[in-house]
């Protein structure tokens, strides 16, 4: 997967978050900054309310004093003036009423003092005309007046308890939008614990668990934890965590068989090399003692190898290394350990195996080697290319791995000098030496 696609998926569960996250930042911006605004208009309708009542008040006690000022006019003409000037005084202010009244919603109140306005202007002039002596019918208007102030007053409380429910409802709201945002990042919290949080820590254990075994038990580990995981309830983030333990793993293991390969086959030939075959040899040993069981050891050299190399040189020779290697492990049974023991000498283990089955196999693999064609061997001293062979058997050749070796060894060493191309058992060059004797 290239590097820039890894990325972008590991960031694409974040997304929808980040989202939801600057949809409710914003969503929380707007409500805020509207409410601001409503509330500013709310509040100010509810000062002018407020102040206009006040002002009704003072209309009032200017109606009150123009009723006791007409109730002395007669004598004094002075008071005549100071009466029509506080009756202009009003009309001017009925007229400033109507008009606040107009702006701040207040329908009744408009009207009425556009009708004051009117009676205010018809008692001026009946003042005027008669020297305060007039019938003003300002009793009856002050009634209606109280009434306007009652209900100034209502709509003043009515403009005040408005600001206040807004606060209320916008508080409501921040309270509703906290809430879904608590919700959503517990469930967020709740499925991402659910979803990432556990199948790691599982994960995690396991791992912990299984050090012992690795590198297998990663994989199967990583895959067990899928398993135990419904599919629906796996984060992405985990599947391609898993993912890539799995690939990790299968790395690991793969490269761990080349190593375990490197580690105990010898290159050129593909057998088994020294130090496998003797970690081998001395098992086999100790098990053989334990059970009173045999095992027998052939040690095989290939005959004049060193005139071959010299004639047809050292890659010829090394094919006919490689070539005799696979015909020896062909010959061999699977329980058998087939190595190479250094230069043009092979080592073979034969577990579980007396003298006459390894003579037999060894023997049986000489003849085929003797008769399998090689490149340019006709040009060879004996016109082919054949192996010697020792054998030893435990234990009646030798009680620790090392004799074993010793002796079949000497034994390969009479198969070369008795003409080669020969497989000799230990146990033949004792009972010749006991003959001699
Ligand atoms: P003998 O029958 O007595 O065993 O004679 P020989 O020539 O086989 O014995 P000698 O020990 O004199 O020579 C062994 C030769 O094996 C010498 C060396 O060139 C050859 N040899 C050892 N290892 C390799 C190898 O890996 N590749 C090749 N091509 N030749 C090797
Ligand atoms: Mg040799
Ligand atoms: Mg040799």
């Amino acid at each position: 997967m290239p590097e820039a696609a890894k990325k972008s998926d590991l960031s694409f569960s974040l997304r929808p978050i980040v989202l939801a996250g600057l949809f409710f930042a914003f969503l929380l911006l707007g409500v805020t900054a509207g409410f601001i605004v409503y509330q500013g208009n709310l509040q100010k309708r509810a000062d002018e309310v407020q102040m206009i009542y006040k002002d009704l008040l003072d209309f009032r006690s200017t109606l009150t004093l123009i009723d006791q000022q007409l109730s002395v006019a007669n004598s004094r003409p002075e008071v005549v003036e100071e009466v029509v000037r506080n009756t202009k005084l009003l009309q001017f202010r009925a007229n400033n009423f109507q008009a606040r009244a107009g702006k701040n919603n207040l329908p009744e109140l408009a009207s009425w003092m556009k009708s004051r306005h009117v009676d205010l202007e018809r008692m001026l002039k009946d003042i005027e005309m008669k020297g305060g002596k007039a019938g003003t019918g300002i009793s009856l208007m002050t009634l209606e007046l109280d009434d306007v102030i009652l209900q100034t007053a209502v709509d003043a409380r009515l403009a005040i308890d408005r600001v206040y429910d807004v606060v209320q409802l916008f508080f409501l709201i921040v309270l509703a939008v906290f809430i879904v945002i608590i919700i959503s990042a517990g469930w967020l919290l709740v499925s991402n614990y659910r979803q990432t949080v556990m199948p790691l820590n599982q994960l995690a254990k396991k791992l912990s668990m299984l050090n012992e075994e690795l590198p297998e038990s990663f994989h199967d580990t990583a895959e067990e934890v899928k398993k135990n995981i419904r599919p629906e309830e796996f984060s992405s983030d985990v599947n391609q965590i898993t993912d890539s333990i799995v690939r990790f793993c299968q790395n690991i293991e793969t490269k761990n068989k080349k190593l375990d390969e490197l580690f105990i086959k010898d290159e050129k030939t593909n057998l088994y090399n020294y130090r496998h075959f003797k970690d081998h040899l001395i098992v086999d040993v100790a098990r053989a003692k334990r059970f009173n069981d045999t095992v027998s050891l052939a040690m095989i050299d290939i005959d004049r190898f060193k005139a071959y190399n010299d004639a047809n040189g050292h890659v010829a020779g090394d094919i006919v290394l490689e070539k005799m290697a696979r015909i020896i492990r062909e010959e061999c049974r699977n329980s058998d350990i087939p190595a190479r023991f250094g230069g043009e000498e092979f080592a073979v283990l034969f577990p579980r195996t007396g003298s006459g089955d390894a003579i037999e196999i060894v023997e049986r693999l000489r003849n085929i080697i003797a008769a399998e064609p090689f490149y340019h061997e006709k040009e060879l001293p004996g016109g082919q290319l054949t192996i010697s062979a020792g054998i030893a058997t435990f234990p009646a050749d030798g009680v620790d791995w090392y004799s074993l070796i010793n002796n079949a060894d000497k034994a390969l060493y009479h198969a070369k000098q008795t003409g080669r191309n020969r497989v000799v058992h230990f146990r033949s060059l004792e009972l010749d030496e006991s003959g001699q004797n």
